[in-house]
């Protein structure tokens, strides 16, 4: 998928939420340089399969699927330790399930709080936590969190996701600086906006919010926000991942890759 090559024969990835958007795309571009794949996420279970079974076929790698919800650190937990038992390691974790919802914060409604912040941050914490003592036994690992744009800026209306991706930021510095000398590093990707499943469903989300047309949601406050006026790609982002996971990235920790257009330059 992503035409950008790094060998990673024989390393074994979890990405979660990969059933759909970013997270497929990305679990494709490390299959496609060899890794072994845990896939995760909610969906349809023929869909799942389907994917999963392709995934294996196009890059000959294994591919296994665990339907951790991301609101469970049991089963956060057990996505992780039974990765480790089926495959012996676990080089390689990505971060990536995230749910959005936009509205006021007077009328925000407090599940949608609580969901956000358990999905988009503290199943990131849940996950690193199983993962951490397996990287440390290798002296080796690569943790990646999925953050945003909105890791690092805010915009109205997004109060929940805002707070729980500038989170996911503090947190992957904090983690970094912990086993910073035992060969594992963890970092963010921020992308801008991807047309994604997740993006396609606030379009209308924000429209109403906003008391706006749905065309002027996409013109003036999606990509008003993208210099380059171009939604960021899969393969952008997956040049970015395969960076941090690569060789070439093992001195890159605590830090953060900005895909997005320009927009946190401003
Ligand atoms: P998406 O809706 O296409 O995919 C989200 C994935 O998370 C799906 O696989 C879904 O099943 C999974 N998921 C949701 N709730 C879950 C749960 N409780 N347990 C397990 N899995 C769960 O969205 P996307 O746009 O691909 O987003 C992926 C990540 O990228 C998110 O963290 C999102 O915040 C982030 N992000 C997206 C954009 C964008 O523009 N699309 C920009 C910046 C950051």
């Amino acid at each position: 998928m992503s035409g950008i090559r790094t060998d990673l024969s024989g390393q074994v990835a979890i990405v979660t939420g990969s059933t759909s958007g970013i997270g497929a795309a990305m679990a494709d571009a490390l299959a496609e340089n060899g890794a072994h794949i845990v896939l995760n996420g909610l969906g349809d279970a023929q869909e799942i399969e389907t994917l999963r079974a392709s995934l294996a076929e196009k890059h000959g790698v294994e591919v296994r699927y665990h339907g951790a919800n991301m609101l469970k650190p049991d089963e956060i937990s057990d996505l992780v330790t039974s990765t480790e038992e089926a495959f012996g390691r676990l080089d390689i974790l990505m971060n990536n399930a995230g749910i959005q919802h936009v509205a006021p914060v007077d009328e925000f409604p407090e599940d949608k709080w609580d969901a956000i912040l358990g999905i988009n941050l503290t199943s990131v914490f849940h996950a690193a936590k199983a993962a951490v003592p397996i990287m440390k036994r290798q002296g080796k690992g690569r943790i990646v969190n999925l953050a945003s744009a909105h890791g690092l800026v805010a915009s109205p209306f997004k109060s929940a996701y805002v707070a729980a991706k500038h989170g996911v930021m503090g947190f992957t510095k904090s983690l970094a600086l912990e086993v910073a000398e035992q060969g594992i590093t963890c970092n963010a990707i921020c992308p801008g906006y991807v047309k994604t499943p997740l993006v396609e469903n606030q379009i209308g989300d924000t429209a109403r919010a906003r008391g706006i047309s749905e065309e002027e949601v996409v013109r003036d406050v999606l990509l008003a926000a993208q210099p380059t006026k171009q939604f960021v790609t899969y393969e952008q982002l997956a040049g970015a991942l395969l960076y941090l996971v690569s060789d070439a990235g093992a001195n890159m920790n605590g830090s953060w890759i900005s895909v997005d257009g320009g927009w946190t330059a401003k």
